[in-house]
């Protein structure tokens, strides 16, 4: 049972056996069960994947897509839910559009394993798209084979401005930092 229970908490991204043990015993000896059944629960009932974009809908509204007051010729494109996150925090006032992985060779993520139709289909409605993948292979990869798929369109693409070194992810990047790197996209 113990180990089932570890099993599947490290089926969640960024947990490890080790976390997972801590996880299941901390919740266990502190009485942190109902907290935790109080954040699936609204998970559970008051979030859901935008279908539009892929971000989160909080009570079915998404704060990139079903906002009025947003710039509708410019969409950002990232590889995150998390990456879309640090992008609403910024002063970036355009759409997004969350591709949900980097192409990663070593890890056999190919082009055909990630969602890029929807993307391609939804880029004509759009002037600009910013590509804002981390600075790491797959990033590049991932950022050159969108060029390559858009180049037929007559769409501007842009990508953000290297204002960090490389091999920093975009959890890491300060919202100052971001904002310039949005400010001096190539
Ligand atoms: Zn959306």
């Amino acid at each position: 049972m113990i180990e089932d229970i570890i099993l599947k908490l490290k089926g969640i991204n960024g947990i490890s056996t080790k976390t997972a043990e801590k996880i299941l015993f901390d919740l266990i000896s502190n009485d942190k069960l109902d907290d935790l059944t109080e954040v699936i629960a609204m998970i559970n009932s008051d979030l859901s994947l935008c279908d539009k974009c892929f971000f989160v809908r909080e009570n079915k509204k998404c704060i990139f897509c079903d906002a009025n007051d947003r710039n509708n010729s410019k969409l950002c494109v990232v590889a995150t839910i998390a990456d879309g996150f640090r992008i609403s925090k910024s002063k970036y006032d355009g759409l997004i559009h969350v591709l949900g992985g980097e192409i990663d060779l070593r890890k056999n993520i190919l082009p055909d394993s990630l969602d890029f139709n929807s993307l391609i289909s939804r880029v004509n409605n759009f002037k600009e798209v910013i590509l804002a993948f981390n600075y790491t292979i797959e990033g590049e990869v991932t950022s050159n084979y969108i060029i390559k798929r858009l180049s037929t369109k007559k769409i501007k693409v842009t990508k953000l401005a290297k204002g960090m070194p490389v091999g920093n992810v975009l959890d890491y990047v300060d919202e100052t930092t971001l904002n310039d790197a949005f400010k001096n996209r190539k």
